[in-house]
């Protein structure tokens, strides 16, 4: 029927201009959603700086009398300034100020944080002048049929011991060209860094006991050299790392 058929033309261009309709809505609401979503980018990690010892644990101290907690407050601070300066992380101290700090409390702050790395900084010390290595100290597991750790901050079977490796082995040879003295990695199950449930590293970045860093280590040039060791060892770190697990 005549009739019909130009209601059905009807009906079909109707329908046509529905869908038309339609597709327009949606484009523009994408294209409005688009532009009101912030563009999709990767968390930044979160570094931990724990500057070693605070209040009355003074730590190492010189033939001066520099106190260590001073230094390794020092040195966390410049360290933070290079790695918020530079964008590749967030970075955060466990202490601000001089305050002690136990090192239970410490952990507790890194984990409860989900942070993506752990640094403890310190300096090396004894009573007798002397000249040897700087060390990096890192965690070492102990063997699963080994008798159990000795405190909540130790572990078994650590999955984040070879990721330590790694952080230790870039950072060394940086701090061995600002030190000028050689840099040795030390694998331990003794200084707690098993308990944090990431990357870590302790530094002793300076030695109170060597004559030269007893004098340089309240020099603010020589402790800048030393942070730019230690961000550039991280920031080269999270760099290989993120092009590993892009
Ligand atoms: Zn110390």
């Amino acid at each position: 029927m005549a009739g019909g058929r130009v209601r059905g033309d009807v009906k079909i261009q109707y329908r046509a201009v529905l869908a038309l309709a339609t597709v327009l809505l949606l484009t523009a609401l994408s294209a409005r959603a688009q532009f009101f979503m912030p563009p999709q980018t990767k968390p930044k990690p979160l570094v931990i700086l724990d500057p070693g010892h605070g209040g009355a644990d003074l730590g190492a101290r010189t033939s001066k009398n520099y106190v260590e907690k001073d230094f390794t407050l020092r040195l966390a601070r410049a360290v933070k300034d290079r790695l918020e300066q530079d964008g590749a992380a967030d970075a955060l101290l466990t202490r601000e100020t001089d305050r002690e700090l136990s090192p239970l409390a410490r952990l507790e702050f890194v984990n409860a944080r989900k942070a993506g790395m752990f640094i403890s900084l310190h300096a090396d010390g004894g009573a007798k002048l002397r000249s040897h290595p700087l060390k990096i100290f890192i965690h070492k597991p102990e063997p699963a049929n080994a008798a159990p750790p000795p405190g909540p901050w130790d572990r078994q079977g650590d999955p984040y011991a070879p990721e330590s490796g790694k952080l230790a082995a870039t950072m060394a040879p940086r701090l061995e060209s600002a030190a000028g003295r050689k840099v040795e990695i030390a694998a331990t199950s003794l200084m707690g860094l098993g308990g944090a449930g990431m990357p870590a590293a302790l530094v002793e970045a300076a030695d109170f006991s060597n004559p030269e860093d007893a004098i340089r280590v309240e020099d603010d040039a020589y402790l800048a050299k030393l942070a730019d060791a230690v961000a550039g060892a991280v920031m080269e770190y999270l760099r290989v790392k993120g092009a590993r697990n892009p």
